[in-house]
């Protein structure tokens, strides 16, 4: 057997209506997702099929569905329609203004009798609409049976049997088939308005596909379907030419008529309620005959012509293709499906003589078979005697361990059955089940843990330290070069600015999801990243001290570039690192976290060790004046050596990339599947979309803001706020918020069940505090270099730390809170999307700050060792 060597998340059988709507809206809600539609026949569309060849492209005839049924703007497929010239809408498709009613004579029914008969039909059809739920199902035909063998005029009862089999017609099964207690609950109710589309309904149903370039595998015939152990919690779908395929969902669309005959093996076969549900519900059979003649000779005003005999009743007229379609139903198109198209022909043609004597034979025709087509069985499903929307609802079920879904025309249980636009929707309803699952936390008990799944969490972690390296690893150093570049006080607003100006670098990333449009360059942009970032550290070792002079201005040009580029790479990996993660249980998120943390904890450490520069302010006597002036202490290791330390980091961020990358062990636990997600109930568990969308948006907004503010505003402000309160008290507050990451990542840890889900505006009241704590700062930094407390170092210095911790303490257990919401909702995309929020967030806070600060200059500077007058 040949392998196909990929893992989907989901794999669709079928490419008809169902398999494209699913394929459509699981491609819209997890583009990124891996996603397979096999297909047994050479073409796409199922029983929705236009055929151009026989008749001509200039003649395009339905061999299947023909009218989108349900005209109306709510109807999914009707969506993506635009009406054009040719296109045709019945709102009376059995009405008799066009239809030209027949004896089986050939002698016309005269309109009186015409209307007695339907007024006598409409009586009979209320009837079995009245059925009694609480009497055992009977057919149609019995439920009626009293009022019908009353009428004892055969020319009547002909005309009454004719007009009763328009719901034949509509139903593919004789009324005795069909059940009276369903009757119009698979949308029997005659009364529809129906679109008749002019390039045919199949062609239109392809072109949907098309458009949405959809992952579609032809001529691939699914014949087993196994889910057991053997497959590491994978689904293995095999298929006649040989091949299999893994998938973590299994969406079934192939029509009943394939499953009643078993044409797809299960391991472990079905259960026993589904089999049934199988077996019970019906299946029609309708079938068509096309014949087209040398010329017209009909009347060119009819659309219909309708015969009151028992085997060919009901004719479709389509005059600019001189072309006569005979629709045949239940018993008749069974017994004819064994004929030859020749032999059927000739039935046909002798009927149609009797009422037109002078016709010629014709020159081409076309002849269905549904039933012994074996990728479809029969045509549409039915309410069979017996069955109701329970049946459906068995229908519908997933089955296996909730990874097995069902879709087509005939589990469509809160709409019609037997339409394309059933299929359509029940598509959609799986597609959306299937994402929420996908989306679901993945979560696994600790005591499943194995020693890979050990192994990997412990190279998701080394790897998790290199977001927070990118993005704290400068600014934790920018206490030791204030003094030594010289920017001076300036440094940490213009190096603010000047690294969030790396924002570009997401154009990239958005240029190559797109492209893309799978998650396929992820790997090899992080491995860039984290290469770069490793390569960068070196080099700002080296060279961070060197300046140029520009315009009689020394500059820190060196530093600026290579933190410029440390930037790019923060950027980059900001929305690659999160997003990657969505490929692992859920366990892997803490891992994240967890690197986070300990990257912050490291950070910490490095500074408190390094103890950046104090200044002192000695005196020194200049002629006759005594003037203080600063010295500065030496640190403990140089800048040099703090980034050569980064750069080490990233180092094992990046071996432990390539580890999981590249080796098996890697792989494997990313394809794992989740065994602990619950099985989802159907009935109450539709995604609401749109409820979703609102929170998400508000979500995104708090994201960003909470960014915009504590990241991007805030490290700005800082440097205005608190160094007027010395030198050192600003190092060490940069320090303690690393070390209030590590906290709050153990915070979140310890109360996993503080959720977004549970309160819901925590988030929210965060960033209220968090603004309000920020307008205090900003009026210390404006007030500066006589904010209050001056005189009490300690207690100012201390106030304005222990804010600034605060908000950024907020801000982060926000972050945890949104990214984890982002996952569950959305997944990978949410997770992407919040990334991005995150970055922009903090590059807008960061040019605000520029501007009121270098731009503006609304805040001064307060020297060291200068003696400042405040009242
Ligand atoms: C004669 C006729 C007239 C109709 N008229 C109308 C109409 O006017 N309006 C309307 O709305 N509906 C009409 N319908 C019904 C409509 O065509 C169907 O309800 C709808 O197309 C069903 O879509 P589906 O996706 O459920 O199934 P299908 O369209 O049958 O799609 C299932 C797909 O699964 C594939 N498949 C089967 N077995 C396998 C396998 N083992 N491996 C891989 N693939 C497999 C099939 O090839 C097929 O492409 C008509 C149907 C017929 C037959």
């Amino acid at each position: 057997m040949e392998t196909v060597n990929h893992v989907f998340d989901l794999i669709v059988i079928g490419c008809g209506a169902a398999g494209i709507g699913a394929a459509i809206k699981f491609q819209k809600l997890l583009p990124t997702a891996h996603l397979l539609v096999l297909e047994a026949r050479d073409r796409i569309g199922g029983r929705a099929f236009t055929d151009t060849k026989t008749f001509g492209e200039s003649a395009p005839v339905d061999l299947g569905a023909r009218w989108l049924c349900h005209n109306q703007p709510d109807n999914l497929v009707r969506a993506y329609y635009v009406l054009s010239d040719g296109d045709r809408i019945d709102t009376d498709i059995y009405g008799t203004s066009t239809m030209a009613i027949f004896d089986e004579d050939g002698t016309p029914i005269s309109e009186d009798l015409i209307k007695q008969v339907k007024t006598i039909a409409e009586k009979l059809f209320s009837n079995i609409k009245q059925y009694p739920h609480d009497m055992p199902d009977v057919s149609m035909l019995d439920a009626i049976h009293k009022q019908h063998i009353k009428i004892d005029n055969e020319k009547m009862q002909r005309l009454l049997d004719m007009w009763l089999s328009f719901t034949e017609n509509h139903e593919a099964s004789d009324l005795a088939e069909l059940s009276a207690k369903c009757y119009a609950k698979g949308d029997g109710d005659l009364e529809n308005c129906y679109l008749e589309i002019a390039g045919g309904f199949g062609s239109f149903i392809k072109q949907i596909a098309e458009q949405h370039k959809l992952p579609i595998k032809l001529n691939t015939v699914v014949t087993h379907i196994d889910t057991s152990t053997q497959f590491d919690g994978l689904i293995h779908v095999a298929t006649q030419d040989g091949c299999y395929y893994l998938c973590k969902y299994v969406l079934v669309t192939v029509p009943l008529g394939c499953l009643k005959a078993c044409s797809i093996d299960f391991t472990p076969p079905l259960p026993q309620w589904k089999q049934e549900a199988i077996d019970k519900m019906g299946f029609g059979l309708h079938n068509k005959v096309y014949l087209q003649f040398s010329s017209v000779f009909w009347d060119q005003e009819l659309t219909k012509i309708s015969v009151a005999t028992n085997r060919f009743k009901f004719y479709f007229c389509i005059p600019e293709a001189r072309i006569v379609v005979l629709h045949i139903v239940g018993s008749v198109a069974y017994e004819l499906e064994h004929l030859r198209d020749e032999e059927i022909v000739e039935q046909v043609v002798n009927s149609l003589r009797i009422i037109y004597p002078l016709m010629t034979d014709p020159i081409k025709w076309l002849v269905t078979r549904w039933g012994s087509d074996p990728f479809s069985g029969g045509s549409y499903s039915n309410f069979q005697v017996g069955n109701n929307n329970e049946t459906l609802k068995k229908l519908a079920r997933e089955t296996h361990d909730g990874r097995v879904h069902w879709a087509g025309e005939h589990t469509n249980y809160d709409g019609t059955i037997g339409y394309v636009d059933s299929a359509f929707e029940s598509g959609h309803r799986e597609a959306i089940l299937i994402c929420k699952k996908l989306r679901q936390p993945k979560t696994m008990l600790w005591k499943n843990i194995d020693n890979s799944t050990i192994i990997v969490f412990i190279l998701l972690t080394i790897f998790s330290l290199s977001p927070n390296i990118l993005f704290y690893g400068i600014p934790i150093e920018l206490p030791a070069l204030i003094n030594q570049l010289p920017e001076g006080w300036s440094l940490p607003a213009i190096f603010n600015l000047i690294s969030q100006g790396a924002i570009i670098s997401l154009i990239i990333i958005f240029l190559l999801r797109h492209l893309t449009k799978s998650n396929s360059y992820e790997t090899i942009t992080i491995i860039i990243t984290l290469l770069i970032s490793v390569i960068t550290f070196i080099t700002l070792g080296l060279f961070w001290h060197k300046t140029t002079i520009i315009n009689n201005i020394s500059h820190s040009t060196y530093f600026l570039l290579f933190s410029f580029i440390i930037y790019i790479c923060d950027y980059s990996g900001s929305v690659l690192f999160l997003t990657y993660f969505d490929r692992y249980v859920s366990i892997m998120m803490r891992a994240y976290f967890l690197g986070d943390g300990v990257s912050s904890a490291a950070l910490a450490i490095l500074g408190f060790v390094q103890d950046s520069e104090k200044t002192q302010c000695i005196p020194i006597i200049i002629g006759n004046k005594t003037v203080l002036t600063e010295q500065a202490s030496s640190l403990v290791f140089s800048v040099r050596i703090y980034f050569f330390i980064l750069s080490f980091i990233m180092f094992c961020s990046l071996i432990s990339f390539l580890i999981l990358s590249i080796t098996k062990i890697g792989q494997d636990e990313s394809n794992k599947n989740d065994e602990s997600i619950k099985l989802i109930n159907i009935s109450d568990d539709q995604i609401d979309e749109q409820h979703s969308q609102i929170n998400n948006k508000l979500y995104f907004l708090a994201m960003f803001w909470s960014c915009f503010i504590t990241y991007g505003f805030l490290p700005g402000l800082q440097t205005y706020a608190l160094v007027p309160y010395s030198h050192d008290i600003y190092q060490k507050t940069i320090i303690s918020i690393e070390i209030s990451y590590l906290l709050v990542q153990i915070f979140c840890a310890i109360y996993s069940n503080i959720t977004i889900e549970r309160y819901p505006n925590l988030v929210h009241i965060f960033n209220i505090i968090g603004t309000i704590l920020i307008i205090y700062i900003f009026i210390i930094a404006k007030m500066s270099p006589c904010p209050p407390f001056i005189d009490s170092i300690l207690l100012g210095g201390l106030i304005s730390g222990l804010i600034y911790i605060i908000i950024n303490g907020l801000s982060h257990i926000a972050y945890i809170l949104l990214n984890i919401y982002f996952h569950k909702v959305s997944g990978e995309k949410g997770l992407f999307w919040s990334s991005v929020k995150v970055k922009c967030g903090i590059a807008s806070g960061a040019i605000i700050n520029y501007m009121l600060t270098v731009h503006f200059q609304l805040f001064k500077e307060r020297f060291p060792c200068h003696d400042y007058v405040c009242s």
